[in-house]
Formats: C-alpha cells, structure tokens, sequence
C-alpha cells in the first residue's frame, strides 16, 4: 500500500511540477513514506533522516535547497515528536493527508515553519486525488479499501490507518478501467482488511470483495486479479464462490494466521482458531483445488511456550504454504500487548523464528521443485538482471526468469518452467531449444 501511496503523492504533485527523481541528490523534496509495523521499520526513518539531514545542510543556501517530508504511518504516529528529534525536517503528514500535500506545501512557503498534519480528515482523501497517472509496468495496486477495526493487540494499524473505509464501488472501477486502458494487465486490490470490503454501490447496495472482483474480471485487458490482505474471519462464501468461478482470480492467496495455538490466536484478539483456519482453507481448496496459500506468522507473542510455538509449527506442516512471511514480535507503543507479562525472551524468539523460517523455505522450495516441467502462464513486467531477460510473475505470484525480447514486456506468454531455486523459477519458451541460464 506504501508503494500506491508513494505513486498518487506523485500524482498530487505533478500539476506543481514535481516528478519523481533519481536519488535525493537530485530532489527538491524528499518525501520518506514511512512504515511503523515493527520496531525495524519504524528506527529505519531516523537512519535516512540522519543522511537527509546532511545533504539538506550541504545544499542550504545554494541555489537549489532541499525539503525534507516525512509521511506515512511513523508520522501519523509521533507527528511533533518527529520534529522534536528531527527538527530539520519541513513536512510531518499521514497516511489519510498526503491529498494535502499541495496544501501543506503552499502553507510551508509562506509560514516558513514546518508544517504538521496528521488528522483523519472526515473527507475522503480518494474525492480529493486527481486520476491514477503513471503506470509502473503491466501490475498494477488498486487501494479499496483503508483501515482496520479488528484491533490485533500487537498491531498498530487500527490506530495509524485508522477506522475500516471501503471506496465506493464506482470510483474503484472507474479506476481499474483507466489502468486497463494505460495496460495494465494485471490489478493487485489493496486493503490493511481487504476482504471487509463493503463498498457502496450507486443503487444503493454495498458490495462484497467477491462481487467486486466478478465486475472487475469483466474489464476487458484485465485478465489477472489479486487481493491482499486478507483477514481469515471475514472470508465470506461470495469470495470463496469467486474463487471458484472467477478465472481472472488467481489461485493465490496471502492469508495471515499468525499462531497455530489457540491460546495465543486468543491473547492476540484473532477471532479466529487454529481449527477456523484450517476450515476456512479447506473451503477455499474445495473452490478452487489449485490454490496456493501464503501467510504471516509472528512468534514471540507475549506468553507464546515451547508448546504454543510447536502447535504453529504442525499447523505449518498440515496446511503446507507456498511462501510466507515471518516475525519475531515485536512490542509497539499504545499496543496491549506491548504491556502483557511474559514477554518472550529475544533468543528464545530467535530460535523459534530460525525453526519456523527453515520448514517455510522447505515448503517454499518443496512447492517450487513441483512446477519444473510445468507449463505457466507468466505476466513479464520487468527487465531481468541478465541482457535480454524477462522476469515476471507465475499465478502464484513466483519470480519467473526467461530469454525474452524486450518487446514481450507486458505479455501474458506460456512458459516451461525449467529449473527452480528457493526465491524463483527460471523458464525457457516451449518451441525454442536455448535453455535460460
Ligand atoms: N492487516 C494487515 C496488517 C499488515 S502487517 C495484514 O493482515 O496484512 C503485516 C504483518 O506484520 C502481520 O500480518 C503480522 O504478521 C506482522 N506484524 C504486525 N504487527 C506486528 C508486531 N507488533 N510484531 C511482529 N509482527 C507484526
């Protein structure tokens, strides 16, 4: 979401002349679009501030000095306090005001003081954008829907992102249409709750994610559909019914658990058990028997035992992922897990996430070997490493590496998938003999 957020600031700064630059050297502002998920992420934005904050020193007095604008949720989340250990820092916005920016620029010039927003405005920030300008590649991000009411006692989003808002349903197709027609081959529907979507239709009715995506696999140019992230609780049977029945839908899906111990899924405010989980995954295999899932798992929560942990593991083993992210937990400010007892030590966090992460990479590799041979069918949006490579995405979301011209960049070509690694599959163009190193 960070990276559709970075590209309709863009496009709120176009019509005063900003385009994106190379490098900071070459910026008259420099925005950090920041992430405050973890502690990690959050401690990177004084890091780059540091770096910032020299070349702003370098460049000041000359003719060409630099800006520096912190947005995102680590500023929605200290906003003055950002100033205070940055002070050279001009701009402090949200994730809900970067519609702003305009605005806050305009008021920086004349006040000549650093400006400050971080409300939730009671506007929708969507009214306010102007149309999605430019497309980066034949994948596109479509934000649908913003904000989380599920309040995850370790997670911050409730309160950086705000209360759960869907987008209507016709500005969404509206804009789903108009990346057709820019060539987009491919739309990935963004959302903290994604599939709480409940978007309101013209005629009154409001719209399940399921729906949308049947409306959506109707633009014509549009064959591939994605959504992410979903929360396992609000599966409803019209999504499921949509996996089944929608073949722009792809058989891919990121379903974060987090634990495979009902106690914890219980101290985290998951509503939903280990045994839900596997149900609602069974329902979905049942749609659509090709699926791949994806998941994210923290260990370490508060109170996690060597018991807890090794219920998360067997769940690992019996519903099998095709990838997944992983964490150790990590207490944030304002979190009610952050103040529970028995926080997990660092290294027994450590070596669970090693034992976690080394039967992930495994599955990972396991589901990988199992393409070699297989045909596939691969949306190619990027240049390769290599001259005259292609890399594009598999239906299950895999890096593909092939021998192509750059002419093919944007196509949807059937593959064979000739060799798999840990991170990505590399194909040859059946019909031709050169193997793709
Ligand atoms: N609602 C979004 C949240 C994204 S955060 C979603 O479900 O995707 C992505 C992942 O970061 C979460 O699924 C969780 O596994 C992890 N995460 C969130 N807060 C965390 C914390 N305090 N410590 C460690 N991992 C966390």
């Amino acid at each position: 979401m960070n990276v559709y957020d970075a590209s309709r600031m863009e496009d709120v700064l176009a019509p005063m002349g900003y385009g994106a630059a190379d490098g900071m050297e070459g910026a008259d502002l420099v925005i950090l679009n920041t992430c405050h998920i973890r502690e990690k992420a959050a401690e990177k934005v004084y890091s780059e501030l540091g770096r910032l904050r020299q070349e702003k020193a370098a460049r000041a007095g000359t003719s060409r000095p630099m800006r520096i604008a912190v947005g995102g949720c680590v500023a929605q989340a200290e906003g003055e306090e950002i100033l205070k250990r940055a002070p050279f820092v001009d701009l402090v916005f949200g994730p809900q005001t970067y519609h702003r920016l305009p605005l806050m620029l305009r008021e920086l010039d004349s006040r000549g003081q650093a400006v400050v927003d971080t409300e939730f405005p009671a506007d929708d920030k969507f009214d306010q954008l102007p149309e999605a300008g430019r497309l980066d590649g034949a994948s596109a991000f479509l934000t649908v829907q913003e904000g989380c009411d599920k309040f995850c006692t370790f997670c911050v989003v409730p309160y950086t992102r705000g209360a759960e808002f869907s987008r209507p349903v016709d500005p969404v197709l509206r804009e789903a249409r108009l990346l057709a027609g820019k060539g987009a081959r491919e739309v990935t529907l963004l959302g903290q709750n994604v599939n709480a979507y409940h978007g309101a239709h013209e005629d009154g009715s409001e719209w399940t994610l399921g729906r949308l995506i049947r409306e959506l696999a109707e633009i014509d140019g549009l064959d591939r559909i994605r959504y992410t992230t979903s929360y396992p609780a609000e599966v409803d049977d019209d999504l499921i019914a949509a996996h089944r029945d929608v073949p722009a839908l792809m058989p891919f899906l990121h379903l974060p658990v987090q634990s495979g111990s009902d106690k914890v899924l219980k101290a985290m405010n998951r509503r939903h058990t280990a045994g839900d989980y596997k149900d609602i995954v069974a329902r979905l295999r049942d749609a659509q028997p090709d699926l791949a899932l994806s998941s994210d798992f923290i260990v370490g929560f508060p109170g996690e035992t060597d018991r807890d942990f090794e219920e998360t593991m067997s769940l690992v083993r019996e519903v099998g992922f095709v990838q997944a992210y992983s964490f150790k937990y990590s207490p944030r400010p304002g979190t009610p897990a952050a103040d529970m007892d028995d926080q997990v030590p660092e290294d027994v966090k450590s070596v669970r996430l090693q034992e976690l992460q080394e039967e992930l990479n495994r599955q990972q590799m396991a589901f990988n070997e199992t393409c070699v041979g297989r045909e596939m069918q691969v949306l190619f949006d990027r240049p390769g490493s290599r001259e005259g490579q292609l890399v594009g995405r598999s239906p299950y979301m895999q890096a593909v590496h092939a021998t192509l011209p750059a002419t093919r960049m944007g196509d949807i070509v059937t593959v064979m998938i000739d060799r798999a690694k840990p991170n990505s599959l590399s194909a040859v163009v059946p019909g031709k003999q050169e193997a793709v190193a």
